[in-house]
């Protein structure tokens, strides 16, 4: 089954078959990148004579480069000078891509191939993104799927980019789409976020994820934590606006309380009493402006590592680039 369309008008493309880069984020994933790369060219091989594979070694500790220069074909590559993150290592690629079509895919078997020619054939059709949803995530554990599924939630309440759920990076976008995707510069990135932002006419398509094939997953809950926080975040300015909402309610109801402790004492007088109130106001209203500001500082560390304008990533060597 195929998801509804997020954008109606499209117009078929005449060329057959596209120039077809592949950009494929790889962090010490030495153990099977070899296997990898020579299925995905057999693969690019049938669908387009011009295909190239950009792997973005992300700084890892392992022999990934080495892998990847040993391997025969169309396959370049950049070495990241420490481990930046997916998210900076994909933007590296786009950076470097030159294909029609650019197609990101992880390197660890998880992103089936004959996906691709799926991705080809709605690009045909006049598609300028095509996104995979995953059917169902078994490979991922339960909590993870859970805390996943509130993250979508809160998102959609909270931004107006509309983020498809369980789409992923495996997608491919058309030229156009990642000359539009070079001009964000912001370095807190959600790549995520910003596929949507940039509009044009997607659709996505489900897949059925596959197990990775050695190793385990990079991504601990902090780095997942971290990168759901950098979401919200910047594409939300709720957070922050929230506490003006807050405030006045419970300055609201603090005239009110402070009308009926006036009639209270006009009435009955006053014997002193109320201090389990009071220390219950005290530690609340405390706890209110911890978080607040709490919120307040997210955002102005974001902007602090926002205006220090440095580059997402370096690039510490080139391997398969013409002026190298
Ligand atoms: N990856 C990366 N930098 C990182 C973490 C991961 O480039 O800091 C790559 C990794 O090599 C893989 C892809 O991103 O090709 C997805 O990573 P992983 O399989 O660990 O994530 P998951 O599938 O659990 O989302
Ligand atoms: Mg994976």
């Amino acid at each position: 089954m195929t998801p509804p369309t997020d954008s109606p008008a499209i117009a078929p493309r005449s060329t057959a078959r596209p120039w077809i880069t592949c950009v494929v984020p790889a962090y010490n994933e030495a153990e099977s990148i070899a296997e990898f790369l020579c299925g995905l060219c057999a693969h690019l091989a049938g669908l387009s004579e011009r295909f190239e594979v950009l792997v973005v070694d992300d700084g890892s500790i392992d022999a990934t480069s080495q892998q990847v220069i040993a391997q025969p074909g169309p396959i370049r590559l950049l070495t990241l000078s420490r481990n930046f993150g997916k998210e900076a290592a994909i933007s590296a690629g786009l950076e470097e891509a030159d294909g029609e079509v650019v197609v990101i895919i992880d390197a660890d078997f998880q992103h089936p191939f004959p996906v691709i020619d799926e991705f080809i054939e709605h690009w045909q059709q006049g598609y300028d993104m095509v996104y995979a949803v995953r059917r169902e995530r078994n490979t991922d554990s339960k909590l993870r799927r859970q805390l996943s599924r509130m993250f979508y939630q809160i998102m959609s309440r909270m931004s107006s980019v509309r983020i498809p759920e369980d789409a992923g990076d495996f997608r491919l976008l058309d030229r156009k789409v990642v000359h539009a995707l070079r001009r964000v510069p912001e370095s807190n990135r959600f790549m995520k976020g910003l596929y949507s932002w940039v509009g044009f006419r997607s659709i996505g398509i489900s897949f059925t994820i596959e197990e990775r094939r050695s190793s385990s997953s990079k991504f601990n809950f902090l780095k997942l934590l971290d990168l759901a926080t950098t979401g919200l975040t910047s594409f939300s300015n709720l957070p922050l606006r929230l506490w003006v909402g807050v405030g006045s309610l419970i300055s609201l109801l603090s005239i009110f309380y402070a009308i009926y402790i006036l009639m209270e004492t006009l009435i009955f007088g006053n014997p002193l009493a109320g201090w389990a109130t009071l220390v219950v106001a005290v530690t609340f209203l405390g706890g209110v402006q911890l978080l607040s500001i709490g919120i307040l500082g997210e955002y102005l560390a974001r902007i602090f590592n926002e205006v220090k304008r440095r580059p997402n990533y370096i690039i510490a060597a080139k391997h398969g680039f013409p002026n190298e």
